[in-house]
């Protein structure tokens, strides 16, 4: 299945191919605030259908994630990171996609604190 996701202003947007399952909600100092629900897939699924110059990049802790986010806009549609295995990932914002109904996902809670 494809999905399109988008910030507020439509600025950043993408296409993500694949089946949204579960999606994770982390209690990490970000992902609290933000309130994303996260949805992981291969970043090779993913295609920025926008200018990469339309986002900011934050990042913290250890650095390992790219919370990516709207310059405009300020919404946190994706971010990126590596797997455990290494694999290049994308963490996508399920409140960011197209069509779907969020209540319908199941949400696995992730402790992003004790990390
Ligand atoms: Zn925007």
């Amino acid at each position: 299945m494809n999905y399109r996701g988008s910030c507020h202003c439509g600025q950043v947007a993408y296409e993500v191919e694949g089946e949204i399952g579960e999606v994770m909600a982390c209690n990490c100092s970000m992902c609290q605030r933000k309130g994303a629900l996260l949805w992981f897939v291969p970043r090779g699924k993913l295609r920025l259908l926008t200018r990469p110059e339309a986002m900011g990049t934050y990042t913290f802790n250890k650095h390992v994630i790219k919370h990516h986010f709207c310059r405009n806009c300020g919404i946190h549609a994706f971010g990126e990171a590596t797997g455990p295995d290494g694999q290049a990932m994308a963490a996508v914002n399920a409140r960011c996609i197209e069509g779907i109904d969020l209540d319908s996902l199941r949400v696995k809670p992730f402790n992003g604190r004790a990390m």
